[in-house]
């Protein structure tokens, strides 16, 4: 008897958000800045930050996760990341990238060559990724990359997309993940963030989404004064990173060839723009031990 009303509840719970999501989708078509695709986004920007916000926490809490302990590779996440972060406000994204509550970790970890945004602004680098960025710039085509899947709510279209495909159960998890029973996030939350059930384990991302946190990317990277042509040759050296490359990157279907085609498209008129800005300092990034 107890029980019977209870599911009756969560089960009319389920099906409300699910209306309003869908309710939403009719008036949920965005076009991304820059690219002018249009997307479905049916899951709000808000949300979707709530929910990296707590993705983040979750990562933080992680003993498993250990964040770096030196100076130096804290230091030179940060002095690219405020470049990046700043070149974002500045942007066509500048609406979300002033209300997102930015902040940058280092995990120390020197055989994963990874790094993620999630919405909301919260950054990871890892401290494998160094030899693949080799330097500044290499390190703010990667940032400019990540910032990208962000700021152009690539996590809250796949959440959308989730939705609409499979209504039910993962709006459900997706709609009542952040407030859930859970002290977590809902798995299915953390799947459409990108996240996977491996805390830090990215899923890659569509074609379509690594397209355009390329090309976008090179003008982040442009506009905060580091050379965008430094791209190429990281995904240069990505490619010949081989077994160990990063998933974030190679695990995707563009192949190198197509990556390498399509950041030369970007080019010229991410040239443009770095040959009108104040260049940021050229640095390399601390050695680490792969
Ligand atoms: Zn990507």
């Amino acid at each position: 008897m107890t029980s019977q009303p209870d599911r009756l509840t969560t089960n009319k719970l389920k099906w409300v958000t699910m209306v309003l999501m869908l309710s939403g989708a009719a008036i949920g078509c965005e076009t991304v800045p820059y690219t002018d695709r249009s997307q479905l986004v049916v899951v709000p920007q808000s949300q979707a930050s709530q929910m990296g916000e707590q993705a983040f926490q979750q990562i933080l809490s992680d003993p498993k996760i250990k964040q770096s302990q030196s100076p130096q590779e804290q230091e030179a996440v940060q002095r690219v990341a405020e470049r990046i972060i700043q070149a974002a406000r500045e942007s066509k994204f500048a609406e979300d990238a002033k209300t997102f509550n930015w902040e940058v970790i280092v995990i120390k970890d020197d055989q994963t060559k990874n790094a993620f945004a999630l919405p909301g602004g919260k950054i990871a680098v890892y401290t494998g990724i160094f030899p693949v960025a080799k330097n500044d710039a290499g390190l703010a085509a990667i940032l400019g990359h990540e910032v990208v899947h962000a700021l152009a709510r690539h996590a809250s279209e796949r959440m959308s997309q989730e939705v609409l495909a499979q209504a039910g159960l993962t709006a459900a998890a997706v709609g009542l993940g952040a407030s859930g029973a859970g002290p977590g996030v809902g798995q299915a939350a953390m799947a459409a963030l990108g996240l996977g059930t491996r805390v830090g384990v990215l899923l890659p991302y569509s074609r379509t989404h690594e397209s355009e946190a390329d090309s976008i990317g090179l003008i982040l990277a442009a506009t905060a004064g580091y050379d965008p042509q430094e791209a190429v040759r990281v995904w240069q050296r990505m490619q010949q990173g081989g077994e160990g490359a990063p998933q974030e990157f190679l695990s995707t279907h563009p192949s190198h060839e197509t990556r390498i085609k399509r950041l030369t498209e970007a080019m010229p008129e991410a040239l443009t723009i770095y040959r009108n800005v104040e260049h940021a300092p050229e640095n390399q990034l601390p050695a680490v031990n792969p």
